[in-house]
């Protein structure tokens, strides 16, 4: 350290001590001898006193003892029953779902939250439950519920005074919804309301096919080996993990974006970085409809892909056509795409090329849905064919990697427009 920055740090100190000493003068020159004041003095809420709250959330978790977590919460708050509610199913579902770990994380508030005089601090904020699927999720799956506490004085322990509504972001998650099982399969987990065991049973060997052929189009993502599969019903299609989905496919692929637990429980909504690990993981809803389908291996299959692809999912602008057509080019494969669509997809590409470069609306509405998925699926069998099933993987992680599709060009290397022409001139469409 220079003299120069030594000296710059001593004056910035003096006029924290200053400002930290509040009212008294205001001219420093009246100070009197060293003023020695404690930087923590107050009422200030310490990570100590977030960890001992989280360690009574996460003892009852592990217990699966609703009185226990009940008791962690003010006695007196409004929505014990709710919670009461929520967790006492959740921990029924759990003692079923015995594959997934799970633990709580309690943030520091921000600085505001000082009490100089010792006094009493309240604050609000994010209650982050975060779990894995072992073996489905590379990393922890994070959903948020709002929060309320209290510490009355410098001594007095840190309370927590109200759980709150689940963020709509990112619940409600399938065992919230019902009373489930689960099957495991070598590269699934079959989850289903108890009432619609049978059928889980009778598809359980399909599913698992749709999931080892969705393992064996795409690369691995760390840590996961599984995929997971919920056999929904009418009423909750198209609602789960946060609605983002529309509600008359026959399926669907509910991404989860993983955000660093701890960063999230202190109000940063922060991605988890760490290389080489999936960026996302997802699951899969199986409406009731895609069970009457008689390619429902493909369906399957496709909605696994979708799952796998969100290992490079960074939350950008990606193109619809890009994600549709990588799970439509492996749900069966290059040759049986080609020799079953070849030529709806010859004579529908031109029209193709147009509404894929637009936005989800243009490739989902207007008709010809399944053209649309075809040949987005085309252009994947084109770049297998060009450079084998590493340039597919090169372009969707491009693709599916970028901020934006004109981000997504640069990373790829050439336009969405080019690779439509080269891909029309390999079709001879
Ligand atoms: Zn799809």
């Amino acid at each position: 350290m220079t003299t120069v920055d030594r000296r710059t740090l001593l004056a910035g100190s003096a006029g924290l001590l200053l400002a930290a000493c509040g009212g008294g003068s205001s001219d420093p020159k009246k100070t009197k001898g060293p003023n020695i004041v404690k930087p923590n003095a107050g009422t200030v809420v310490t990570a100590e006193d977030t960890a001992v709250i989280r360690k009574k959330l996460n003892a009852a978790v592990e217990a699966r003892d609703i009185d226990q977590l009940l008791g962690v919460i003010d006695a007196d708050d409004f929505a014990l029953d709710d919670v009461r509610a929520w967790w006492t199913r959740r921990f029924d579902n759990f003692s079923r779902l015995d594959f997934i770990t799970s633990e709580w994380y309690v943030g520091l508030p921000s600085g505001r939250t000082r009490n100089a005089a010792g006094g009493q601090v309240e604050y609000d904020g994010d209650l982050v439950f975060a779990h894995t699927v072992d073996g489905c999720d590379g990393q922890q799956v994070v959903e948020t519920y709002r929060a309320s506490f209290r510490k009355k004085s410098e001594d007095a322990p840190l309370e927590l005074m109200h759980i709150g509504d689940p963020s709509e972001r990112y619940l409600p998650a399938f065992w919230d919804v019902a009373k489930i099982d689960a099957i495991e399969t070598k590269h699934a987990y079959i989850a289903f309301r108890t009432k619609d065991a049978a059928r889980a049973k009778a598809y359980r060997d399909r599913i698992e096919k749709g999931a080892a052929r969705a393992f064996s189009t795409m690369p691995r993502p760390k840590g996961v080996g599984k995929i997971f599969y919920a056999l929904t019903w009418p009423e909750i299609d198209g609602r789960l993990y946060g609605g983002v989905a529309v509600g008359d496919a026959d399926a669907h692929e509910y991404p989860h974006r993983f955000v660093d637990p701890a960063k999230l429980a202190a109000g940063q909504e922060k991605p988890t970085s760490e290389a080489g690990l999936p960026k996302a993981t997802g699951r899969v809803g199986l409406h009731e409809a895609s069970f009457r389908r008689s390619d429902f291996v493909e369906v399957a299959a496709h909605e696994g892909i979708h799952v796998l692809a969100d290992q490079w999912n960074d939350g950008g602008d990606i193109a619809i056509w890009a994600i549709e057509g990588l799970a439509t080019w492996g749900q069966a494969g290059s040759s049986t795409l080609m020799s079953r669509d070849g030529g709806r997809i010859r004579s529908f590409f031109r029209t193709f090329e147009k509404r894929a470069l637009k936005e989800w609306k243009e490739f989902h509405e207007g008709g010809h849905e399944y053209e649309m998925y075809a040949c987005a699926g085309a252009v994947y069998a084109y770049l297998e064919h060009d450079g084998g099933k590493g340039a597919v993987h090169k372009a969707a992680e491009a693709f599916y990697g970028a901020s934006s599709r004109e981000d997504a060009a640069r990373k790829f290397g050439r336009s969405e427009k080019d690779l439509f022409a080269a891909t029309r001139k390999w079709l001879g469409a």
